[in-house]
């Protein structure tokens, strides 16, 4: 037997449909509630009670709530845990209602669409992507609604996974069929990817993405915005089809999209960010111990989230890295000029953020006012900003607009210290509208009305103990303790007996309550108008605001990075083209800050110099550095990666002077021991980044790999690190540093040109091994491991034992010179000259033959090479 559903059940079915994959939360009075298995989840989530609607009938039906005004924190929790909420509010008023309240939901709020600010982090962006494939490219658009940025472009599909672990989007959309057929090149969702989100295929039409994007903009081409029609114009468009439905709103504040390209920046891609720890750590994902964490010195969240952008994308074009350079030079050197301007930004909110709240009408009063206070600092800002000599310096000072009409809007219609909610009344300021304070008046004198008629009654009945108390269900009523009761004069009309109290009314009160209240409604009233009315007119202000916005963001970031290279005594490197590295006396950004002060040992970076004593030849540009475990290899090569990024981000480095080839990647193939946590093999993973390195590094790229090969045995791994490094030298020419604790492989200098030597030096004392963390040319020496064994006190019979055991292996590896016998390496020319009509690969027995000396074997020995060579084929077959 089907129970009939309640007309509101009814309504609440429809709604639920219209929102699938979304849970509901459903006004009723003053809760919101959930129903059927959203009632079920919110309770696990939530921790909310489950309890049930129509208990006594047959289908009793799940049902979980919380109070109105707990939204924001329950939303919050319902998104943390991955859950996109739809909010169906009472749209008309109940009191005005005929039958039942009309209800409609009034936004989706989704992880990548999130504007309110107890819900976002204000250090970070909060992006929302969206991925439209095509044939043999994929579109990406991505934008953080909480700001307005908009950007999309074009990828290979190899791309997109490094792009999207750049962007760090909160949430991605995908089409229907993309997520069914599983072919986007995007890796298995793990707890630090964005949620996923599916959109009907139809989303993803070009023309309906175009003629939505031209009439958002108001536009009729997208020419201007300099976007051609690619898959990212797809993109785009889906993605602001997702952003109107869920928010429901006009979206002024997207005022414009930016097309991203690719190759303006360096590249960095996913496993290089985490093996290098750019804005997280490995073992934990926290920020403070990260190249961000050390970096950030902004004093507003705008300048955090524009720094981590920075640090995502360092630059490529050496006339902007100029640009910001000089711009961090000249806050270093007018310190009082860059610690007034820090202090003007610590007096503003989030502009970005408080912006996009107005411009989408979901600003509260207080956003108003801190509207007001940020536009307030603006002029003295500005002032501080004239006449600056860098180039950078003096665009942002003119892209700060000072919109004095919205500062005295605000101020001229807004209290100091409005409350929270607009419905909390209060809001605008007594003199700004006269109507207005007419009714708040007339409250107010309802108050005193209400204070001389209660003196009035304790006079005329003698009872002292009677009061005037207020409820919401019949209003202002005298009340009587129950002994009194007896006095009451007979107008009073009794309305509600209490255990202790007798409540009554009369029509004297009723009738000043009557205008009282009708005063306060029509004051609420008429607050929210004008609140709208100033809100829409800051509104036309919002392009304006939103620029001014980004130039105070870069001003905090450069004045940040000032700072920073102030206090940490950091110096301006020199950017140049040639695909060199010479840093003195460099330092570890990160360790070099959490190191107590001058305890970092500071090392210098030669890369493809050229040689003081023939200036044809550049050395060393691929670096192998040997050294035992724990002696600062890998601290020194992260630390060239680290101020390589540094300086293409336009920032100053630790170090003493530093001339920087200009990258167009940074590859870093950094131990692998936290992969183990992701599923993976831990060699597998080494040799799938290893071989996307060996396929995408470029001659301009910079190549750190640490202890490559140590995954598999002793054998292989040497063989592979042997063959890496010979292909990274000859092949692909880039700048490579290798450390190893492979002895063996320092060796390699002997064949290659461009390769050289460097170790960690190491004192020895009789008890103990000191690191000195210090790099110098040249190998390490040889017997190393053992004599730290020794050192570190490994009984002597065992170290006795392992230096036997060495001396046999190195026998039977090495060649008479004491050198690996490594066989000769062919180029790749010489390959392509070989190369036969149909490639058979060659039998090893050829080559045996081929290489035998012929005229130095006597008849005897050519047939026992005879017999042994048929020996040989026989056992194969
Ligand atoms: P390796 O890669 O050779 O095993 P690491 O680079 O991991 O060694 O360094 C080991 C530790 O030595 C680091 O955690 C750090 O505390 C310290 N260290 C490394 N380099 C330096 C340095 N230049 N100055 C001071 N301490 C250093």
């Amino acid at each position: 037997m089907t129970t009939k559903l309640s007309p509101m059940m009814e309504r609440y079915k429809v709604v639920k449909a219209e929102h699938p994959g979304a849970i509901l939360l459903f006004r009723m009075g003053d809760f919101y509630e959930l129903f059927y298995e959203d009632a079920q989840n919110a309770s696990r989530v939530l921790g909310l009670t489950l309890t049930s609607r129509d208990k006594s009938s047959e289908n009793p039906v799940p049902m979980a709530g919380f109070p109105y005004h707990q939204l924001d924190g329950y939303l919050q929790k319902l998104i943390q845990a991955g859950f996109r909420a739809a909010i169906c509010d009472q749209v008309e008023d109940p009191k005005k209602a005929k039958g039942l309240v009309r209800r409609e939901v009034t936004r989706v709020v989704t992880p990548g669409t999130l504007t309110d600010d107890q819900m976002l982090d204000p250090r970070q962006s909060n992006f929302l992507a969206c991925v439209a494939p095509s044939k043999n490219m994929i579109g990406l658009a991505w934008l953080e609604v909480s700001t307005g940025r908009f950007l999309l472009t074009d990828l290979e599909p190899s791309q997109l996974q490094d792009e999207l672990a750049r962007i760090r989007p909160a949430e991605c959309l995908i089409p229907e069929s993309a997520a069914q057929d599983g072919q986007l090149p995007m890796r298995r969702p793990d707890p630090s990817s964005p949620v996923m989100t599916t959109r009907p295929d139809w989303c993803f039409a070009r023309e309906e993405a175009k003629r939505l994007l031209n009439e958002h903009f108001g536009t009729k081409t997208l020419e201007g915005f300099d976007v051609e029609d690619t898959p990212a114009v797809t993109a785009a468009g889906a993605l602001l089809e997702y952003v109107r439905e869920t928010q429901r709103t006009a979206l002024p504040h997207i005022v414009r999209m930016e097309v991203w390209r690719r190759s303006r920046h360096m590249i960095i891609d996913e496993a290089t960010r985490r093996s290098l720890e750019l804005a997280q750590t490995l073992r934990d994902g926290r920020r403070d111990f990260t190249l961000l964490g050390i970096l950030d010195e902004t004093c507003t969240p705008m300048g955090s989230r524009l720094l981590a952008e920075w640090l995502s994308s360092p630059l490529t074009d050496p006339e902007q890295i100029t640009q910001r350079q000089d711009a961090i030079e000249e806050f270093l050197q007018q310190l009082s000029l860059r610690d007034d301007v820090r202090e003007l930004l610590k007096q503003t909110y989030d502009l970005q953020r408080l912006t996009s709240r107005i411009a989408t009408g979901r600003c509260s009063p207080r956003d108003l006012v801190c509207l007001a206070r940020t536009l307030e600092q603006l002029p003295r800002l500005r002032a501080k900003l004239a006449e600056r000599k860098s180039k950078r310096l003096q665009t942002l000072e003119q892209r700060i607009e000072l919109c004095p009409q919205a500062h005295e809007a605000i101020t001229m219609a807004v209290v100091d210290e409005p409350p929270m909610n607009l419905t909390d009344g209060g809001v605008i300021r007594p003199g700004f509208n006269a109507e207005l304070d007419e009714f708040r008046d007339l409250m107010r004198g309802g108050r005193q009305w209400m204070a001389q008629y209660q003196a009035k009654e304790i006079e005329r009945t003698g009872i002292s103990s009677l009061k005037i108390g207020f409820n919401k269900v019949f209003g202002y009523y005298l009340e009587v303790t129950a002994a009194n009761s007896s006095r009451v004069p007979p107008e009073y009309i009794r309305k509600q007996t209490l255990k202790n109290q007798e409540r009554y009314i009369t029509p004297e009160l009723k009738e000043y309550e009557d205008k009282v209240l009708r005063a306060e409604d029509r004051a609420k009233a008429l607050e929210l108008e004008l609140f709208t009315a100033l809100r829409d007119q800051v509104a036309t202000f919002v392009p304006l605001l939103l620029r001014t916005a980004d130039s105070m963001a870069e001003i905090d970031v450069i004045a940040g990075l000032a700072t920073l290279a102030g206090k940490a005594g950091y110096c301006r490197p020199t950017l140049t083209a040639e695909p060199i590295m010479d840093i003195r006396d460099g330092r570890h950004p990160v360790l070099d800050r959490l190191l107590p002060a001058g305890q970092f040992v500071p090392n210098d970076v030669k890369l493809g110099l050229p040689c003081p004593d023939d200036e044809q030849r550049a050395i060393g540009r691929v670096q192998i550095i040997t050294g035992p475990n724990m002696a600062g290899k890998s601290t020194y090569i992260r630390q060239a990666a680290l101020i390589t990024i540094m300086a293409q981000m336009g920032s100053f480095v630790p170090a003493k002077s530093a001339v920087i080839g200009i990258a167009d990647r940074v590859f870093a193939r950094v131990g692998a021991s936290d992969e183990l946590a992701r599923g993976q093999s831990t060699f597998m993973v080494e040799m799938t980044e290893t071989a996307r390195i060996l396929n995408s590094a470029t001659a301009r790229s910079l190549v750190i790999l640490d202890e490559i090969g140590r995954g598999t045995s002793t054998y292989d791994g040497i063989s592979l690190a042997w063959a890496i490094t010979e292909h990274l030298h000859d092949e692909i020419a880039c700048r490579t540093m290798f450390a190893t604790h492979y002895h063996e492989l320092t060796d390699l200098t002997t064949t290659l040109k461009h390769a050289a030597n460097w170790n960690v030096a190491v004192q020895e004392s009789n008890e103990d091994v000191v690191f000195l963390h210090r790099i110098v040319e040249g190998a390490a020496g040889r017997s190393y491991g053992i004599h730290v064994a020794k050192i570190a006190g490994v009984p002597r019979l065992v170290t006795d034992r392992a230096a036997t055991i060495l001396l046999t292996l190195e026998e039977d590896h090495v060649n008479a010179d004491g050198r690996p016998k490594v066989p000769q390496r062919e180029t790749t020319r010489q390959r392509r000259q070989q190369k036969s009509l149909f490639e058979f690969p060659e039998d090893p027995l050829l080559e045996e033959i081929r290489r035998m000396e012929v005229d130095n074997l006597s008849p005897m020995q050519a047939l026992q090479e005879l017999y042994r060579l048929r020996k040989q084929l026989t056992e194969r077959s």
